[in-house]
């Protein structure tokens, strides 16, 4: 086991788990403190979630939304950026022991930050995520795209037409914003992007299809503003399913559960998991360790300051942390992110009274396809053009990086205007990773996996 020394200079040791959007605000905040910070995570990249389906449809490259963490602090002389999954928090002896293949760190601190956000949940059903993947990762956004594109590709050689019209079906798995967006896309890139570019078939005959146990898409929205984005998907040919339980999943389709009841199979190849979220596996960890409460999807009940019950050193944040009800969006990572960070300044200042974070709404936004976008902020509701360019404008301010940022706004209007995809190279390996996952025997769970 490698152990990094303490601070040489005595300084305060500040570790922080997870470089998303919790984590690199808290960083960022930190900048000039008389601090030590150590950004530890178990990939190499600060990821923008928001806009992974653009990546998983071809709009986006995941450098786009991905920069690498190192790079997005290379200038702050007091952080470093350590790879690692964090698999232990002793906070008696305040370390965080991480590990990368048969390499583990341990890590001392004096102020610890864990935002290791969220992962997908099946909802007891971990062996429908081989077939249906969810969208958190990069890892993610690429394999989805592989079967999107993969899927038209057996369309073209397909000779049956029961299994073609299979290759062509394409089911979204929960519709919330994630799910919502995919359709959207999906139906841009068939009706749009591919056409005239198949022998066989029309892209345009595609079916897509939104499904969702509740009774309306988007529920965290206002239901005006779920009726339009539902009428404006509609009009792009997606076939909105709610009240309607998915109770199966495998290679080839889907099982349906109807409100009556009723049970129906739908022939899918092609299947988007973004029905439930599940705090990451370290909120189990630390409860275990401290005594602290989980809420419902796993995450810690912290004190009005962030910080960890009886551990006034341990601030969680972002996806991970249960406060107030506070959903679990980029913004809210964001600002407790920064407001532990700002603790941790005040206390090294001399004055170690807690403060209460108070989050501020933002507002939402979901794009539904290019030029419509659905928007709210308290009573102000937006949706059409104008919700678009606000999204547009929106994204462009928070995509982490000068060169994503004209990356990214290149890229949109090829696509916003031009209906080009820029990025829709799939390789073979990932079609043949795909069959290999969905027929082999299934691997040992994962630290971020429900307990049994
Ligand atoms: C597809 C998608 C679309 C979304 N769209 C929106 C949107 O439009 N608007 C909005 O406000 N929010 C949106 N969200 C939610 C938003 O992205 C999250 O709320 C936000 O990312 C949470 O930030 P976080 O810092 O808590 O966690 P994350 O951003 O998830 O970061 C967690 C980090 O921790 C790392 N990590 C996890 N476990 C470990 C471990 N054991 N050891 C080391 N590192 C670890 C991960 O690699 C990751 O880098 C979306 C989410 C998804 C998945």
């Amino acid at each position: 086991m490698a152990v990094q020394p303490a601070s040489s200079d005595g300084q305060h040791r500040v570790v922080i788990v997870g470089a998303g959007f919790g984590g690199l605000f808290a960083a960022r905040r930190l900048s000039g403190a008389p601090v030590q910070v150590t950004v530890v995570d178990r990939t190499t990249h600060h990821l923008f979630q928001p806009l992974l389906y653009q990546v998983a449809t071809g709009i986006l490259s995941e450098g786009h939304v991905a920069p690498t963490t190192r790079e997005v602090l290379r200038r702050q002389r007091n952080a470093r950026v350590v790879l690692g999954e964090v698999v232990d928090v002793d906070l008696d002896a305040r370390t965080v022991t991480s590990r990368v293949l048969d390499q583990e760190t341990l890590l001392g601190y004096d102020s610890l930050i864990v935002a290791t956000g969220s992962s997908q949940s099946y909802f007891g059903h971990d062996e429908f995520a081989v077939h249906a993947p969810g969208l958190k990762s990069i890892d993610d956004a690429l394999e989805v795209r592989g079967r999107i594109l993969g899927a038209f590709e057996m369309a073209e050689i397909e000779t049956d037409p029961q299994r073609r019209e299979a290759w062509l079906t394409f089911a979204l798995i929960g519709a919330g914003p994630t799910g919502v967006e995919m359709a959207g896309q999906i139906a841009e890139l068939s009706r749009q992007s591919l056409c005239g570019e198949y022998r066989n078939f029309d892209p345009a005959q595609a079916r897509i299809l939104l499904v969702d146990g509740a009774p309306r898409i988007l529920p965290a929205f206002d239901e005006a503003l779920s009726q339009r984005a539902a009428e404006h998907l509609r009009g792009m040919g997606v076939e909105i399913q709610t009240g309607a339980m998915v109770v199966g999943v495998d290679a080839d389709g889907i099982e349906i559960q109807d409100g009556d009841g009723q049970r129906r199979r739908v022939a899918a190849m092609t299947k988007v998991w973004s029905a439930g979220v599940q705090a990451s596996g370290l909120g189990r960890l630390l409860a275990e360790h401290s005594g602290a409460e989980l809420a419902r999807h796993g995450q810690v009940q912290v004190m009005p300051d962030c910080t960890l019950p009886g551990h006034p050193e341990v601030f969680v944040v972002g996806d991970l942390m249960a406060l107030d009800g506070l959903p679990g969006l980029a913004e809210v990572a964001m600002q407790s992110g920064l407001h532990a960070a700002s603790e941790i300044r005040h206390r090294l200042d001399g004055d170690t009274t807690p403060r209460r974070f108070a989050y501020r709404d933002l507002g939402t936004l979901a794009a539904i396809s290019r030029y419509y976008a659905i928007g709210e902020r308290g009573r102000v509701h937006l949706w059409g053009l104008p919700g678009w360019l606000i999204w547009l404008a929106v994204h462009l301010v928070f995509l982490t990086g000068f060169k994503s940022r004209v990356g990214a706004l290149f890229y949109w209007t090829a696509s916003f205007f031009g209906r080009l995809r820029y990025e829709r190279t799939i390789t073979l390996q990932q079609v043949l990773a795909r069959r290999a996952l969905e027929t082999a025997p299934q691997s040992a769970p994962h630290m971020d996996a429900p307990p049994a």
